[in-house]
């Protein structure tokens, strides 16, 4: 039976986490003295002058209801980031634990692993950008707490194969994460729907790309309840602003029009894949899950700094692995499209 218990860093599973007196009086209405804010106001037009609800129930609530996932199994965080990063102060023991990741990925992985002392092992992609379930399986030691899977990936664009997740997720004893930041430009069910299934399941969803919201840094963890406790025992206390929170909750009464900015973007994309795949410049199109493309030109590099000379900003991913002469390139409207193809016509 998984438990997370059984993962956690030894000093964790005594930790007495910060508590406020709020957490033992749930009232909205009462005379408020136990937490030194300003009790006049804001120097702001709106008032934030008390601290936000530290589990962010409302909103919790509402993206539960909208995801098809009970709020008991959400955790929110200041973008996906933060979860990425609880979760390895959560379960890896710095200098001794490792993690396993999947290059070409989402570069944070590592860097969260780097900062927190933890080697993230490199189990590269097939060379069609799937996972190498064997090899995954076979790099797991005695001390591999987590695995991450990014789907659809960063920076390919593709969903790797769901019954290789599985596979993972069945052989593995430790924590699966599946990152899955670009879901909404996807054509299938998210993994959110396996979390009964799979106690061992982080889904990872975010507000910064379709939903338009990447100022706001508001991210998400779905995952066991028991998993759950622990990211909230660990996380600062007041870790998503009350302005982040009551935006969103009041914008996600409108999710008519996340659906029609993911519809145009869709319909960008493919108008702009046939636009890349006509350029004599452009080698190769990667077919993509989200809203990006992998292309790969000759001198990527080149390429990728004489477009910032014409001010048209590309990610350029030509020294990452199994990505040589590899640019990402975001979908943009219709008009950033068009210069982006003039731009790409002149060099
Ligand atoms: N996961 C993936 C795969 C990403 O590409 C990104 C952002 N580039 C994130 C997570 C981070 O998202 P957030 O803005 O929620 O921190």
């Amino acid at each position: 039976m998984f438990n997370p218990q059984d993962l956690l860093r030894p000093h964790l599973k005594a930790l007495v986490p910060y508590s406020s007196a709020r957490d033992d009086y749930k009232g909205s209405e009462g005379v408020f003295l136990d937490a030194n804010e300003n009790p006049i106001g804001s120097i702001t037009e709106a008032d934030w002058n008390r601290y936000p609800d530290p589990y962010q129930k409302a909103l919790k609530e509402k993206i539960g209801e909208i995801k098809a996932v009970d709020s008991s199994q959400i955790f929110l965080g200041n973008g996906s980031d933060e979860p990425i990063d609880l979760l390895f102060r959560a379960f890896c023991e710095p200098g001794v634990d490792n993690v396993i990741i999947n290059p070409p990925t989402y570069g944070m992985y590592k860097v969260s692993a780097n900062i927190n002392g933890v080697e993230a092992k490199e189990v590269l992609l097939t060379p069609d950008y799937d996972l190498d379930e064997d090899e995954i399986l076979e790099a797991v030691n005695d001390h591999t707490k987590m695995i991450f899977i990014c789907s659809p990936n960063n920076p390919t664009g593709n969903d790797v194969s769901l019954e290789k997740i599985e596979q993972v997720l069945t052989s593995f004893s430790g924590i699966v994460v599946v990152d899955e930041a670009y879901i909404d430009f996807a054509d299938r069910p998210s993994f959110t729907t396996k979390l009964d299934q799979f106690p061992n399941l982080v889904v990872l969803q975010t507000f910064s790309k379709a939903w338009g919201l990447a100022a706001l840094r508001l991210g998400m963890a779905f995952c066991s309840n028991e998993l759950l406790a622990i990211l909230n025992k660990i996380k600062a206390p007041y870790n998503l602003s009350g302005l982040t929170q009551q935006t969103v909750l009041e914008a996600l009464s409108q999710t008519e029009k996340k659906d029609s900015m993911v519809k145009t973007i869709l319909e960008n994309r493919e108008a702009l894949k046939e636009r890349l795949s006509a350029l004599e410049l452009v080698q190769r199109v990667y077919p993509t899950d989200a809203n990006f493309f992998l292309v790969t030109i000759p001198n990527a590099r080149q390429v990728y700094e004489e477009m910032i000379d014409k001010k048209v900003i590309l990610r350029d991913r030509s020294k990452v692995a199994l990505c040589e002469d590899g640019i990402r390139i975001t979908v943009g409207t219709k008009d950033e499209n068009d210069a982006l193809i003039a731009a790409l016509k002149e060099l």
